[in-house]
Order: C-alpha cells, then sequence, then structure tokens
C-alpha cells in the first residue's frame, strides 16, 4: 500500500491528539503520540533519580515500547508501565526540562523515525517538530493552532479538577514558553496548512485534514 504519513504540531491543547487518533482510525493507519515518549522518558528520570548531567545518555539506553494502535496508548520504559503516570501534573511540569535537552531530542527523533519506518510510512505522527524535524517529508503537514483561553480551558476540562487553573494554565503555556525554545510550532513551515481549532469541532479539523490527503 501507498505510504500516508500524517504530520501534525501544535501547542498543547490544540487538539492534536484527537485530530491525530480519529484520523488513524478511519484511515486505517498507526498512530504515535510523541508527547507521550517525552513524557516516558521524564517518567523514567524521576523515579529513577537521574541527574541532569546524565539524562541523554540514560534515554538512550532506556528501553522505551509505545503502543502505536489508535485506540491504544499503552506505555513501557524499562520494563515499567506508566501510561497512567505520564498524564499526571507534575510529569507536565517537569518534561520540558527533559524535552529541551538536544541529545534527548536527537535518540528520541532517531526512535520517531524507526517506528515511522516499521509502519511503511502509513502513521499519523504528532508532536511540536514533526512538520519541521522528524518528518518534514510528510505526506501532508498541518499546524493545528488555537487560542490560548481556549486549550487552557479543554486542558482543564480533561483534567477535570485534579489541578487548579493556575496549575493548568502553568502546564499549557509555561510549558508552550519553554517548549519553544528549542522547536518552533507556532509559525508554520512552508507547505504547511495551517488549521485554526478555535471554534470548530474535532470531526470538522479531519474533515478539512481529509481534504489535503492525496487523491487514491
Ligand atoms: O503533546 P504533549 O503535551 O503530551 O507533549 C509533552 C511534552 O513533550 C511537550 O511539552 C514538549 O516538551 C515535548 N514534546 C517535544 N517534541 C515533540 C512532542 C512533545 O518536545 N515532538
Amino acid at each position: 500500500m501507498d505510504s500516508l504519513l500524517i504530520a501534525i504540531d501544535g501547542p498543547s491543547g490544540s487538539g492534536k491528539s484527537t485530530t491525530a487518533r480519529l484520523l488513524a482510525e478511519r484511515h486505517g493507519l498507526a498512530y504515535l503520540d510523541t508527547g507521550a515518549m517525552y513524557r516516558a522518558a521524564t517518567a523514567g528520570v524521576l523515579a529513577e533519580g537521574i541527574a541532569d548531567d546524565a539524562v541523554a545518555a540514560y534515554v538512550a539506553g532506556a528501553d522505551l515500547v509505545i503502543d502505536t494502535s489508535a485506540d491504544g496508548n499503552r506505555l513501557t520504559i524499562n520494563g515499567r508501565d506508566v501510561t497512567a503516570e505520564i498524564r499526571e501534573p507534575r510529569i507536565s511540569a517537569a518534561v520540558s526540562r527533559v524535552a529541551t535537552n538536544l541529545d534527548v531530542r536527537r535518540t528520541l527523533t532517531d526512535r520517531m523515525r524507526s517506528i515511522i519506518d516499521e509502519h511503511r510510512r502509513r502513521i499519523v505522527v504528532e508532536g511540536r517538530d514533526i512538520t519541521t524535524v522528524v518528518a518534514p517529508d510528510a505526506d501532508v503537514r498541518v499546524l493545528l493552532v488555537a487560542d490560548p483561553a481556549a486549550r487552557v480551558a479543554r486542558r482543564e476540562a480533561e483534567l477535570a479538577g485534579k489541578a487548579d487553573r493556575a496549575a493548568v494554565t502553568d502546564q499549557v503555556l509555561r510549558r508552550d514558553r519553554d517548549d519553544s525554545t528549542v522547536s518552533n510550532f507556532t509559525d508554520a513551515a512552508e507547505g504547511v496548512v495551517v488549521i485554526d481549532s478555535t471554534f470548530i469541532l474535532p470531526d470538522e479539523v479531519v474533515a478539512r485534514i481529509e481534504e489535503l490527503l492525496p487523491a487514491v
């Protein structure tokens, strides 16, 4: 079958995961949540008490296994299941520290590219630097954006009272600021289509991306 590699970037709360999963389901594609890989690396670093100067070596040597089915999200690092743990606010608060380490980024980027190849490029990949660094040659490249207030409100709803507004605002806006020191996910690179999800539902976002798919 022909390759169909769909790359979606965007800040937190822009609706990347929902959109990417729906597309993968509808088109029989694999799905890769690259943010989950950075989160799993962070969970391992915190659990194993890895010092800052040893983080890159730890991630390079870690056995990270991620479920790439459209309806799955299981994730292990060195054999430990961290599926639930990676969504905890303490991981969201610490992940940028790991993700701004350029050696960690090189290691995880290589791993993402291997996963894309393992699926013969029939996969939806979402993150912050997929359209620009991991797979700039993707068949479809989308930058999903939304107003900051909408993004904070979405995260707040997802966390359902597990974090107060100040913590959620930190998780969304401060994290975007820190993350944007290593990848640019606010301006679209050439050839990347921008979709603003502030006022539209996930199905509509998916429909707009489907209009961009190559004809079969
Ligand atoms: O998408 P999610 O919020 O789960 O991403 C978690 C973190 O992983 C981001 O805050 C960012 O630090 C990092 N990340 C990244 N590059 C990607 C995907 C995620 O740096 N491609």
